[in-house]
């Protein structure tokens, strides 16, 4: 089968689906298609998010992009309503908070909070007694304080990812679930794609929004991106004794994280693991990882049952750890949306704006994101992100 299109996409994740609704919703009128390989979202990244939303980065470009998914999520119920039925994503606005065990740390955390300011993001930087009005419960002997967002939160990912799809099919796209095998090219540019089922689809413009995959299509076609799919694990559980308020997103000096998942609490960690696609989760990672450093911040996590876990990908940009974002230089019609590492949620809303700008106007207006074009890698100005988790 040959069909002719405008724009195919390549993953229907959540940035693969933010695109395609952000370009219909602006008013693009050319057909686009989503090829999702897995029908159920079972491997994708997306569902397997911790759903951290946050405005506490240190680059603009990441500061302003949190704060564009902040005001996207908050009024996406209503937004992404079809016939009336509200897009639920369960965004609780519990905060974000970074804690920091010395004054070098707070010292960091203060300069961050002063470029936040700069952009409208009022964060706060609390001295270590101010953190027990946001965790009663918190061990604070040897932590110096914490930088805090109340607007930020968490939310449900795979709700997301289904509001932007369900949206984005009510306005026109189609999802076509095959996997694509390759990206066809001449010396001209971008051809379109073929599909392991063998069928061809012709468009101008291909957007690599392939996730942890993304890099492996790209390599298909000879134009290696530096992303690399990390495991990383979530553990929930339970506890004996309930918190006295809802937690924020917490982020332990040591890169532990934790939040509430309804009444229980999941948490995470980025350790150290080779490049692979692996989604196997272990109760030792709890045990010899996350809980030795959650039962000593949080006495009440001393007593946790573990209720379930899993992996996901991150897609890891091994260079600067940030998205790439924009037209590949070596191919007309070759765009790239990758390289999330471990903030493609709170950005998907921003991404899917500024792809949509960029390829119906030729520019960004609502966010630059030129500084996470792929030249920036040759070009050696790479986006040094100090807040990564
Ligand atoms: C454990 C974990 C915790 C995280 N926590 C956070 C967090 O707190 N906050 C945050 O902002 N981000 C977080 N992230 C990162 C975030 O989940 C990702 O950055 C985001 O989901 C990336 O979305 P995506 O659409 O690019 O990728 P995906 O959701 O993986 O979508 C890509 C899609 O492409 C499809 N695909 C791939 N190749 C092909 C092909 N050849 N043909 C057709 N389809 C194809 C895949 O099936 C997949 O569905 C976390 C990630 C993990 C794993």
């Amino acid at each position: 089968m040959t069909k002719h299109i405008d724009i195919i996409i390549v993953g229907g994740g959540v940035i693969g689906s933010s695109i395609a609704y952000n370009l219909l919703n602006d008013g693009y009128e050319g057909e686009i298609i989503v090829f999702e390989k897995d029908r159920i979202y079972e491997y994708s990244s997306t569902p397997r998010s911790a759903g951290g939303i946050r405005q506490l980065f240190t680059t603009s470009v990441n500061i302003l992009m949190g704060k564009f998914g902040i005001e996207t999520y908050r009024s996406f119920p209503e937004k992404m309503a079809i016939d009336g039925e509200r897009a639920e994503i369960d965004f609780e606005q519990a905060g974000y908070l970074f804690l920091a065990k010395n004054d070098t740390e707070m010292k960091h955390l203060e300069q961050q909070m002063v470029l936040q300011h700069s952009h409208g993001v009022m964060s706060e930087l609390l001295d270590k007694s101010s953190l027990l009005s946001i965790i009663p419960e918190l061990t604070i002997d040897d932590l110096a304080g914490g930088l805090f967002s109340k607007e930020d939160g968490y939310l449900d990912p795979y709700s997301v990812m289904q509001g932007y799809a369900k949206k984005a099919k009510q306005l026109g796209a189609q999802y076509v679930f095959d996997e694509v095998d390759t990206i066809l090219t001449d010396r001209n540019g971008v051809q379109g794609i073929r599909t392991y089922s063998g069928d061809i689809y012709h468009a101008p413009l291909v957007i690599n929004c392939a996730g942890p995959w993304a890099a492996g299509l790209s390599e298909k076609i000879n134009l290696p991106i530096p992303v690399v799919p990390l495991k990383r694990q979530i553990i929930q559980f339970d506890i004996a004794k309930p918190l006295a308020r809802k937690l924020p997103l917490t982020v332990d000096p040591t890169g532990v994280y934790f939040r509430h998942e309804g009444e229980t609490i999941i948490s995470g960690f980025s350790e150290e693991v080779k490049p692979g696609i692996d989604f196997t989760w272990k109760r030792s990672f709890f045990t010899e990882q996350l809980w030795p450093v959650l039962a000593d911040r949080v006495p009440n996590f001393e007593q946790a049952k573990i209720k379930s876990g899993w992996a996901g990908m991150y897609s890891y940009n091994t260079v600067d750890q940030n998205a790439i974002i924009g037209e590949h230089p070596e191919l007309n019609g070759y765009y790239l949306a990758c390289g999330f590492s471990g903030h493609g949620m709170q950005q998907g809303p921003a991404i899917g704006k500024g792809m949509s700008e960029l390829i119906r106007t030729g520019k960004y207006e609502t966010i630059d994101l030129t500084p996470l074009r792929f030249e920036r890698f040759n070009e050696k100005d790479l986006v040094i992100e100090g807040a990564v988790v």
